[in-house]
């Protein structure tokens, strides 16, 4: 992925800007420029865009929508701001946390009345550090279904996407001004394009071992539940141009991926108060924490894996979920009449499940003080028939890249902007902290859609010359 030098290079064809990668980053960033009047292009890798936007549960969070105020929520930016600096321990970049939660609502409006994205306020499940019920999708609430949306946006536009068509290089001057970038098909042809302009929408590296053990080597060996293509090339590039980089140790991970089918349970399985244990019957942490930071949790049970029990109260909210509902019908999801069929399907001990659970009722009704610090009294006691499924912790996506400022413009280590590179979704430094515990549910879609909006934006006022 090297970085060529632009001296005396030419380009027969050029763009105004360019866009590396066809997810909701680079859809949005599109969409922007183009409705600024400037001529945009984008170059996906894949021959049909699947990248984790499709995987994604497709839930983005904004304060403060025309959905939320029709539906009578009460949102303000102030409250989403607080919910991602509180989640990473006031260790982001907090003055873009703030400047996101005020810009969410227009980047949703927009996504809503300008390109008719079929969102609807997700006003049924409140997301574990949200105060307020933040996220908006569209009715399936599965990725694949808001990716479809944004591309048939993108085609309504007349936007040039080029698939199949994976960047293999930038050409930049000694300057750090990117003049262009070259193309490397599968068949090895090249083609090199020029821009005034370039937005990378790559996402990060949760695809790219070698890169995983060296910034993130805790979770090198978990099951990655991403897009495989996400090979860390934005990061690849920026350090090459002597960008910032930040946060390279934080990822999105989670707790509850089954195993062997690899779909992930809604979360709901754990806040409406299941609960984990592993292969001896045993709780190991509390599971409420978070679903990011339980992934490692999970890891470091005997044979990496446990198993999430619940019961029927907590599977029906958990249904509104997707990829619940495909853990139901691939089998993924077991039902226990009682708790000694619960300890054969875990094939653990029955007594020592049983005493866990009992330790859980028991923490529930007030009379001991859970050992891992978990509130049981908010939700009730789960009832037989159980739900049961075993799990694994795994790697959902990488949260740190390119440091870029409000406009998604990035910028160097001495905080100086780069001439015309900009930057947002998985490519850009998250808002997550430096580690596994700063992700706040929907921050993913969230800097994909505002910082893809917000460098679309400035793209297009750069070329201008405004
Ligand atoms: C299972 C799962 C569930 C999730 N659920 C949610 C959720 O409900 N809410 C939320 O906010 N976030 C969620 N996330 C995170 C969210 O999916 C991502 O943060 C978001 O989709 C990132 O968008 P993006 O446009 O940056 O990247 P992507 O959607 O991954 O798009 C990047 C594109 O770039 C292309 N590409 C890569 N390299 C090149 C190259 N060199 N040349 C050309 N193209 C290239 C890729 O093929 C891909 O199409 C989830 C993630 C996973 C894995």
């Amino acid at each position: 992925m090297p970085v060529l030098d632009a001296q005396g290079k030419t380009f027969d064809v050029s763009v105004p800007v360019l866009i590396v990668g066809a997810g909701a980053c680079g859809c949005s960033a599109a969409l922007a420029a183009h409705e600024k009047g400037v001529e945009v292009m984008i170059l996906e890798r894949d021959e049909t865009p699947r990248g984790n936007t499709s995987l994604s549960g497709g839930q983005i969070p904004a304060a403060g929508t025309k959905l939320q105020k029709a539906a009578g929520i009460t949102d303000r930016p102030e409250d989403l701001a607080n919910d991602l600096i509180d989640k990473a321990h006031g260790e982001c970049d907090t003055e873009l946390a703030w400047h996101i939660a005020r810009e969410s609502a227009r980047t949703v409006d927009w996504l809503v009345d300008n390109h008719k994205l079929p969102l609807e306020c997700v006003s049924d499940f409140r997301y574990p550090g949200h105060r307020v019920t933040h996220m908006h999708a569209s009715p399936s609430r599965f990725g694949a279904e808001l990716l479809t949306v944004f591309l048939q946006a993108v085609e309504n536009q007349g936007i040039n996407l080029a698939t199949a068509a994976p960047v293999s290089d930038l050409y930049a001057d000694r300057s750090g001004r990117v003049r262009g970038v070259r193309v490397t098909r599968k068949d090895g042809k090249t083609e090199d394009i020029g821009c005034d302009a370039l937005i990378l929408a790559c996402n990060g590296f949760g695809g790219n071992k070698e890169m995983l053990r060296k910034y993130i080597p805790e979770i090198v060996d978990a099951h990655y539940h991403g897009h495989t293509g996400n090979q860390g090339d934005a990061i690849k590039w920026g350090e090459e141009l002597g960008c910032s980089l930040k946060d390279l140790g934080s990822y999105q991970g989670h707790g509850a991926v089954t195993t062997p089918h690899t779909i992930h349970l809604g979360w709901p399985s754990i806040t409406e108060g299941g609960y984990q244990v592993n292969s001896l019957g045993k709780r190991f942490s509390n599971e409420n924490a978070g679903y990011s930071e339980q992934a490692m949790n999970v890891v470091a049970q005997p044979g990496h894996v446990a198993w999430t029990i619940f019961d029927e109260r907590c599977d029906e909210v958990a249904m509104q979920m997707h990829s619940h509902v495909l853990c139901t019908e691939q089998g993924a999801i077991k039902t226990a009449k009682d708790v000694k069929e619960l300890a054969a399907i875990i094939g653990c001990p029955a007594d020592a499940l049983e005493k866990t659970m009992q330790d859980v009722a028991a923490v529930a009704r007030g009379e001991k003080k859970d050992e891992f610090g978990r509130d049981f009294s908010t939700k009730p006691p789960l009832k037989a028939p159980f739900k049961v499924a075993k799990i694994m912790g795994a790697l959902f996506h990488t949260q740190g890249g390119l440091e870029v400022d409000k406009t998604g413009r990035v910028l160097r280590a001495d905080g100086s902007q780069m001439p015309n590179l900009f930057a947002g979704g998985g490519a850009a430094r998250g808002l997550s902290g430096p580690s596994r515990w700063g992700y706040l549910s929907g921050s993913g879609l969230l800097m994909a859609t505002n910082l893809g909006r917000l460098a679309g934006e400035a793209a297009a006022d750069l070329v201008k010359g405004k």
